[in-house]
């Protein structure tokens, strides 16, 4: 080759891609939420990834992102319109992988972290997957029993063009459930002309579903725990526990704690808050909001204003809720020896740095809330076989699958003297730069 432009043409081309650095065009860049965080977090690890670095661009996009309209017949006779989204952040080790979520506040970015997020602690437990995660935007809490089912029924239609058992497998996530994972594989068979048992994960157990897969997350997060309080010298029983969010993370969560013996001396949910400071009766506060829908009105506790729940006296405190809920400003509040992140995101990076310069351990969700995808594997493999697994079975290797990414995360940190979300997203970043330079680009 000469060097020279082969032809005019060439020197006509727009210089290379500028964009190349650029936050997609598609998001508002005024309001990237979640994204934004991400982003940080994956800026604050590039300096440990040594070569692989020069892949990192890969993980400041999502390698695909789908919007869809989902029109819906209401009960009243009118037909309503929500929007829709399924985002495969990565595939570089495996198909795509995460959960759907139904919330009214939902928007792109936020499904993009969500799936980005899915990547990280996918490949920080090591299970063969990508990162996806799917959303609607509506409040589930505003339709009756067959508009959501029609809605569920046709977001899973929409997407149906990019899921499947061995592309993108959804499961549950904030405000879905097993009934929801239901339709969805119902939906995807009908469509596809048989039945697909591996296309969500999360079902119920009659469905292929796995022993074990509704409490793994919040086992997950008392594993987790667990093993993070040993290494600072914490002892779960007695330890005072705070809980944000009483679904199917930190309802689990708070039921293991005091079954080991921990007080759990504050709960808060979308409808209030209470505390207890000898401990609340958890499995009767479970009781009350299964009939109630949220904690508010428990007759066995105090009430405690939601603006003064971070500021409560505990030795851990799980957030196991939305995203952003630890900032700057409650972070210096905190009077937690450990934050434990059962929900995605919940703690920004000002939170982050101000957590750590008070020296509180925070635990990150993306290895302490991944115990919910890991039985999630277990559910795939297992219906692929036609070979179900017991219960023990399952959650000894959750336990030892959560014990063993924490412990190697752990060495990381103290190795590089760095946060163990730093070291998670070194762990994780690693393994899939590293799947991502041996395949190579296509074409
Ligand atoms: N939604 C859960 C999460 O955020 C579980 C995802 C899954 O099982 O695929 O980890």
């Amino acid at each position: 080759m000469s060097g020279k432009p082969r032809s005019s043409r060439t020197k006509l081309q727009p210089s290379p891609p500028a964009a190349t650095h650029a936050l997609p065009s598609y998001l508002d860049q005024t309001n990237l939420g979640p994204w934004s965080t991400y982003l940080q977090q994956v800026d604050r690890v590039t300096p440990y990834l040594g070569d692989l670095a020069r892949w990192v661009e890969t993980l400041k996009r999502p390698k695909r992102a789908l919007i869809v309209d989902v029109p819906i017949h209401l009960d009243n006779g009118e037909v309503a319109h929500f929007e829709g989204y399924r985002v495969q952040h990565n595939t570089s080790r495996g198909p795509g992988k995460g959960g759907v979520r139904f919330h009214q506040n939902v928007t792109l970015s936020e499904v993009m972290a969500l799936a980005a997020w899915m990547s990280i602690k996918n490949a920080a437990v090591n299970v063969p997957y990508g990162g996806a995660k799917g959303g609607v935007r509506v409040d589930p809490r505003l339709l009756s029993q067959g508009e959501l089912e029609r809605l569920t029924r046709r977001y899973t239609s929409e997407i149906g063009i990019i899921i499947g058992p061995t592309k993108d497998i959804p499961a549950p996530d904030v405000n879905t459930n097993d009934q929801i994972m239901a339709w969805m594989m119902d939906t995807y068979s009908m469509n596809s002309g048989e039945t697909s048992t591996g296309v969500v994960t999360g079902k119920p157990i009659d469905l292929g579903g796995s022993l074990g897969r509704r409490d793994a997350t919040g086992r997950g997060v008392f594993t987790v725990a667990s093993e993070a309080a040993q290494r600072i010298g914490l002892k779960i029983e007695g330890a005072r526990i705070a809980v944000q969010g009483f679904g199917n993370v930190g309802g689990v969560a708070a039921r293991l704690f005091a079954e080991a013996g921990s007080k759990v001396v504050a709960v808060q949910d979308h409808t209030g808050a209470v505390q207890r400071a000898a401990g609340l009766d958890v499995a009767a506060l479970l009781a009350h909001v299964a009939v109630r829908g949220g904690v508010a009105g428990f007759k066995d506790a105090e009430t405690l204003d939601p603006a003064d729940f971070w500021a409560v006296a505990c030795d851990i405190m799980i957030p196991a809720a939305l995203e952003g809920q630890i900032d700057a400003k409650n972070a210096r509040k905190i009077k937690a020896r450990m934050v434990v992140e059962g929900a995605n995101g919940p703690t920004t990076p000002e939170a982050d740095d101000i957590l750590g310069d008070r020296g509180v351990l925070v635990v990150p969700d993306v290895i302490a809330n991944a115990g919910g995808v890991t039985v999630s594997y277990f559910e795939w493999v297992q219906d692929f076989s036609s070979f179900f697994w017991t219960e023990s079975e399952i959650n000894q290797r959750l336990v030892r699958i959560m014990t063993e990414a924490f412990a190697g995360v752990w060495n990381v940190a103290q190795r590089h003297k760095t946060s163990l979300r730093t070291a998670t997203f070194i762990v994780a970043c690693s393994r899939i730069l590293q799947a991502r330079a041996m395949r190579g680009l296509y074409p």
